[in-house]
């Protein structure tokens, strides 16, 4: 298949509900005790197979991981390269608020998700618009939308709220004018003798 031509999927709703559902349980695995930023991601394999991760931080705070590519990396670590969509969810902890445990395990425990305010569009309006964090959905940050660009352009990105409400959207949308792999693939260099 085309790389332009995955994601896009036609998905019911019952497999967008499930995806938001997976990926809203795997932020409550993140690692993050220095932004208490916790983001979780679940990841649709062209054969229907979900994969999920969860962004990983580090005391080098460069190091620090993104959800979006953790997952990404989980899937094509076991054989993956086409994918129909993705899902991301996040929850921010209060100022002061102690988001792992001795044992590193996150706690408090996360509210209670309902999933019943589902909005399906495709998104006309920034994220930034939606209002302030707690009723904002998620934004992936531009190193993961370049990693998500690799695996398809008009690969489909579901941004959630803790509520489980959520917007449709896809990587040619969240990264205009991209730059892919098949840029790679054109002549655009002469070959020209490398001596002086
Ligand atoms: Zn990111």
């Amino acid at each position: 298949m085309d790389i332009k031509a995955r994601g896009s999927m036609l998905l019911s709703e019952e497999t967008v509900k499930n995806l938001i559902q997976k990926s809203q349980e795997a932020k409550k695995q993140a690692y993050c005790p220095y932004s208490k930023f916790r983001v979780g991601a679940a990841l649709l394999t062209c054969d229907d197979c979900v994969y999920t991760g969860c962004n990983v931080e580090n005391a080098c705070y460069n190091l620090g991981m993104c959800a979006e590519r953790n997952t990404i990396s989980k899937a094509v670590s076991e054989g993956y390269r086409s994918f129909k969509a993705i899902a991301i969810a996040r929850y921010t902890a209060k100022i002061g608020q102690n988001l792992t445990n001795a044992s590193g395990k996150c706690e408090p425990a996360e509210p209670k998700i309902t999933m019943t305010p589902i909005l399906l569009s495709v998104l006309p309006i920034p994220v930034s618009k939606f209002g302030d964090m707690k009723d904002q959905f998620i934004s992936p940050c531009g190193g993961c939308r370049q990693f998500m660009r690799e695996f398809g352009a008009s690969l489909d990105v579901y941004l959630s709220k803790p509520d489980g409400s959520y917007v449709k959207t896809n990587v040619s949308e969240l990264l205009p004018n991209s730059f892919g792999p098949e840029d790679l693939s054109a002549k655009q260099v002469l070959n020209i003798p490398n001596k002086y």
